[in-house]
């Protein structure tokens, strides 16, 4: 595994990291881990020079954290490297801080963090940061040798990423950079914005949820005819980890499959070359057009209070859209048994447009206008004459 130092980690820290947010999960529609498939996991990660751990008091609704103690107390304390995040969101009051920082101290069974990290500033979650003083009490915590190195993760335009970084001093940043976001999120600015302060890059949602490992058959092509070898993720991780000043590249998995494919690409890391940036931004324009809603199943939106399971209807919805711009013959059959799989009380038609979600999603994105047209596609759907519509009526 390729080891990058720099002022934080002289020693180098793993290109790959291991995000601990999509990890397996001990039944479906919940969030607890499935403890034995994601130790596996966890000690394969050791075993093969991964040494950053990224978990936070949010992911897995509180699961993640508890998972990493286990998990990571049977390894050498002085062998990883683990990340974990003030939830902003959550903050009512300045006391918050001190007590959900003790609570993860010992979720997490260690005695300080490497690196620890304001969770997911925007507006709203910049102004509560400054509000409950969360910087001063993080730093004194980084005085008292409970935090290594402080720095924060990201989600709002490059104006306020350059306003957090003169307002304050910090060892890393965590932002989101793929190929698709270089320049539809900004992720370019915010990447040039850090380098030039020297502030080293944690990358997250290097393959955007998952959606870069999954493209469309045109997009799939492309990079097959450059390289029949490389898998679609190899690119997107290959793609963050060119860029200098990058101290690690986060990917959330979910299999081992994927952490041995994600190993290997950063075991055998080469920078891209002109010809592959190339050969990135032709399958980029073929990925584009199948319009697939930018999702990156983070969760942060949920839960919805009518309990419409959000990530999931946009999964769905996504496959719908991939499998129809490939003109597969089931593109319509397959979308309507995901789609109902669930059950009604989780489908696009109970959102009640409150707002809630869409003002939680990192991306931005219009949800409840796409529950609507999810639903509008689904109800034409049912109300269709075809071999399907009855088996759809009798929900
Ligand atoms: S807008 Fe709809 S999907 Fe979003 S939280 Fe409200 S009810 Fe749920
Ligand atoms: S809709 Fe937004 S907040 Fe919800 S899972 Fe997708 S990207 Fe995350």
């Amino acid at each position: 595994m390729e080891l990058r130092k720099n002022k934080n980690e002289p020693d180098g820290i793993s290109l790959l990291g291991f995000g601990l947010m999509r990890l397996p999960l001990a039944a479906e529609g919940g969030q607890a881990v499935d403890r034995a498939k994601a130790r596996e996991m966890v000690d394969y990660a050791v075993d093969h020079g991964i040494n950053y751990f990224d978990t936070a008091w949010m992911y897995h609704d509180g699961d993640s954290e508890r998972f990493a103690g286990e998990a990571l107390s049977a390894h050498d304390r002085g062998k990883f490297f683990l990340a974990s995040k003030m939830p902003l969101a959550f903050l009512k009051e300045p006391g918050d801080v001190e007590r959900i920082f003790n609570e993860q101290l010992k979720k997490c069974k260690v005695e300080y963090f490497d690196f620890y990290l304001l969770h997911n500033i925007d507006r709203e979650h910049f102004r509560i940061a400054e509000s409950c003083n969360v910087y001063d009490q993080l730093k004194e915590k980084q005085k008292q040798g409970l935090i290594r190195h402080l720095g924060f993760s990201f989600h709002d335009r490059p104006d306020l990423l350059a306003r957090v970084t003169s307002s304050y001093d910090w060892d890393f940043a965590q932002i989101q950079l793929n190929y698709l976001d270089w320049e539809q999120q900004n992720s370019k600015e915010q990447y040039e914005i850090l380098y030039q302060k020297g502030i080293p890059v944690t990358v997250m949602e290097p393959v955007r949820g998952g959606a870069l490992a999954k493209l469309p058959e045109t997009a799939l092509a492309i990079f097959k005819a450059a390289d029949p070898h490389a898998g679609a993720a190899s690119w997107a991780l290959r793609f963050a980890a060119s860029l200098p000043g990058v101290q690690t590249v986060l990917s959330g998995m979910t299999t081992l499959e994927q952490m041995k494919e994600n190993i290997s690409t950063m075991e055998n890391f080469t920078a891209l070359n002109d010809g592959e940036y190339q050969v990135i931004k032709e399958a980029l324009v073929a990925y584009k057009s199948s319009g697939a809603v930018p999702c990156t199943a983070c969760r942060y939106c949920m839960d919805c209070p009518s309990g419409v399971d959000i990530p999931r209807i946009l999964a769905v919805y996504n496959n719908y859209l991939l499998n129809k711009s490939e003109n597969h013959p089931m593109a319509g059959f397959l979308f309507d048994m995901e789609y109902k799989l669930p059950g009604p009380d989780k489908q696009a038609a109970r959102c009640v447009d409150c707002g809630r979600c869409e003002s939680l999603c990192p991306q931005h994105l219009k949800i409840p206008s796409y529950m609507k047209e999810i639903d509008s596609l689904y109800e034409e759907r049912k109300s269709a004459p075809g071999p399907h519509s009855d088996f759809l009526k009798k929900e």
